[in-house]
């Protein structure tokens, strides 16, 4: 097998870094081999970047030409986008319906942010003596863009648009066991027209050669995603610096099921939310809160059909969860599983491996539901990052507030009722940066995503997103028609 080679300032060559096999999640086949970047590839791709977003071709584009630069990137994806989402397949073991809809959103991504490129609108501020003031925004500079293996594409689209729009040069670190669509992405990007090592795409291990990423002086922002731990360790790094992260992390959501809700609609929507990626999702909604009253024939249903949801081959459209990503991590969801009996829980559906055939040899779980813990319990309180619900009870709206807003962790929640003004009440007190009502998962670039308390900083997408990757300046014009008078 040849070693593939990565993007380093504008050359595709192999990374100096350890030479290492990406696998298919789902039976454990070598999908590539590539050589990592190592500190040396890091240092060369910044400095090439900072170098080439100041020449002409990048630096000198009106909003309207780097626009067409973003809107031919997404077109390039939909070009690719059957070969790209079975390569995503192949990386991350997500089935097959799931990759075609995230490179349509990656696609979907670039055309947005081209347009909030060509129609950002710079301001002329209300003047308050002689002189015209304006508020514009220059780009930060070199932007590190670090993301998770769990949405691979979908994640370094909502980092690279955004931050290509606002005319940075951009170092893209995807996870290592799923860097294939990063440098997919790379390609389009060169074939699309963004200039030569403007953009480079390093994969490598997060612990050899993020210090170096985060601690380069060219490099002004840092837009991370992955686990709350990596994500405050690199903080305390930038803080040395005074440097902007933004930074997408870890939840534990609640989905919120009211005695007056749609039985139905709530089944569907809480399985959707936890076991839909197998789980693997930062918003999986994994802390039920039901009713007490309708708790039992609510569960009843849930786990009818949380046993048929139908786990398999993620080249086949029918499939609704695939593998997990590694074995390491099908273990450590095993480790939680166990715990949460050790704890009291009582396994309703799944807590194993299927058994037979394609099972034998990937990464594949059960969807699981226990139940019988309570909010305090680890497994309650731990993102897990896999297959696993824990179902919880409420009595009243303040019982259920008390217990859905205790958690170290802020980004979403569900909530499933037919009374719109109860909804608007339990929404508006939740601590989190999403919540869906009456739905689960649905995302839009144009609406604005965010975590609060451990699942994070700052915000992403959304038409202001652009701004997220510039700075903001204020120009004074004097329009005396006299010298300044105090050095008279
Ligand atoms: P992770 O934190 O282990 O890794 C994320 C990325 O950071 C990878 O590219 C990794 O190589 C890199 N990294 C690791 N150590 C680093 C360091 N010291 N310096 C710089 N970079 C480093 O997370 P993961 O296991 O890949 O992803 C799962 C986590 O991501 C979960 O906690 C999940 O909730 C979170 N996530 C959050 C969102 C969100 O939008 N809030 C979305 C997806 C995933």
């Amino acid at each position: 097998m040849t070693v593939e080679p990565i993007l380093v300032a504008g050359e595709w060559r192999r990374g100096r870094g350890d030479v290492y096999a990406t696998r298919y999640p789902a039976d454990d086949t070598v999908n590539a081999e590539l050589a990592a970047a190592n500190v040396d590839d890091v240092n060369e791709a910044i400095e090439t970047a900072d170098a080439a977003r100041r020449r002409p071709e990048w630096a000198a584009l009106k909003p309207h030409e780097r626009a067409a630069v973003l809107y031919r990137i997404s077109a390039l994806i939909r070009e690719r986008a059957e070969e790209l989402a079975q390569l995503q397949r192949r990386d991350n073991g997500k089935p097959i319906t799931e990759t075609r809809a995230l490179v349509a959103s990656a696609a979907g991504t670039f055309q947005f942010f081209a347009a909030a490129c060509e129609t950002l609108e710079e301001t002329l501020t209300p003047p308050r003596g002689d002189y015209l003031t304006m508020s514009v925004h220059e780009p930060l500079g070199v932007v590190a863009a670090i993301t998770p293996w769990n949405s691979p594409i979908a994640s370094e689209a909502q980092k690279l648009a955004p931050a290509l729009a606002a005319g940075n040069g951009v170092v893209v670190k995807p996870a290592e066991v799923t860097p294939l669509l990063a440098l997919e992405l790379g390609r389009v990007c060169e074939r699309a027209g963004v200039p030569r090592g403007v953009v480079s795409i390093i994969p490598g291990k997060g612990s050899v050669i993020g210090d170096a990423i985060v601690k380069h002086p060219l490099v002004k922002k840092v837009s991370f995603t992955g686990g709350t731990s990596t994500g405050r360790a690199l903080a305390k790094l930038a803080a040395e610096k005074l440097m902007p992260v933004t930074l997408e992390l870890g939840g534990k959501s609640p989905t919120i099921v009211c005695e007056d809700a749609d039985l139905d609609h709530a089944v569907n929507g809480v399985l959707f939310g936890v076991f839909s990626s197998s789980g693997e999702s930062c918003i999986a909604g994994s802390r039920l809160f039901v009713h007490e009253s309708v708790r039992a024939p609510f569960l009843e249903r849930l786990v009818a059909k949380a046993s048929a949801l139908r786990v398999g081959d993620p080249a086949d459209v029918r499939t609704q969860m695939g593998p997990l990503i590694t074995s390491k991590h099908r273990e450590s969801i095993e480790r939680y599983v166990q715990l949460g009996r050790d704890e009291g829980g009582r396994v309703l559906c799944g807590g194993e491996r299927p058994q037979g055939g394609l099972y034998d040899r990937g990464w594949f779980y059960r969807p699981t539901v226990l139940d019988g813990l309570t909010n305090d319990a680890r497994i309650s309180r731990e993102e897990i990052f896999g297959p696993v619900l824990v179902a919880l009870s409420w009595r009243d709206e303040g019982d259920l507030l008390r217990q859905a807003n205790d958690s170290a962790f802020g980004l979403a929640a569900g909530i499933w009722t037919r009374d719109y003004k109860r909804a608007w009440r339990i929404a508006r007190a939740l601590e989190t940066g999403t919540v869906w009502i009456n739905t689960y998962k649905q995302f839009s670039i144009s609406t604005p995503f965010s975590g609060i308390k451990e699942s994070g900083v700052g915000v992403e997408k959304g038409r202001l997103g652009i701004l997220q990757y510039k700075h903001q300046k204020s120009l004074y014009w004097g329009l005396n028609d006299r010298p300044l008078g105090w050095a008279d």
